[in-house]
């Protein structure tokens, strides 16, 4: 017998394929103050601004601790995907990783327990199931960059007969 830690697993609601992101917090919603580790991949379409985006096919994994506290599940997560995007001034493809941190309450209630917490925001805990797919959503647009640079000396195009200027100068007088 071993004497490490109850450590529960937390189950996704349906398929993989289908929705990766929604989990089953039965178990933890009986178990107050019990938290539970949770990972997962999947994609999410329609991640774009305007110079960036996260492809509908980009895989986006999340490692996440849930946490049973009395107004629902606090959700820490990691997430990580891959951007890309046009460089502003040059127009070249550019692609990078994003990582980002987030933290955010999910609970039945979510208008009468927004007021009294640190949260800005509660999402939803519709029944027993945490859907994280809207949360993934806001933090990866909310993080896109606006505007990308391939490097931030990018001389960009010329205004005039559009030589990329960190290729090569051009005699054009602006
Ligand atoms: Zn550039
Ligand atoms: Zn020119």
């Amino acid at each position: 017998m071993k004497h490490d830690t109850y450590k529960p697993t937390l189950t996704t609601a349906s398929s993989m394929e289908t929705h990766p992101f929604v989990v089953n917090v039965t178990k933890l919603l009986n178990n107050p103050g019990s938290r539970v580790t949770f990972s997962c991949v999947g994609t999410i379409p329609d991640l774009s601004v305007t110079s960036s985006r996260v492809l509908s096919e980009q895989n986006i994994s999340v490692d996440a601790v849930f946490e049973s506290v009395h107004s629902g599940v606090l959700v820490s997560s990691i997430i990580k995907t891959v951007w890309e995007g046009e460089c502003r001034r040059c127009l070249s493809a550019i692609s990078s990783d994003l990582i980002l941190r987030t933290k955010e309450l999910f609970c039945q209630d979510v208008a009468l327990d927004t007021a009294d917490t640190d949260y800005f925001e509660a999402y939803p805990l519709a029944m027993d199931k945490v859907d994280l797919e809207p949360m993934i959503r806001d933090a990866i647009v909310l993080n896109l960059p606006a505007v990308p640079l391939c490097n931030t000396r990018c001389k960009g195009l010329c205004s005039v007969c559009g030589t990329n200027l960190n290729e090569q100068m051009c005699n054009c007088v602006v």
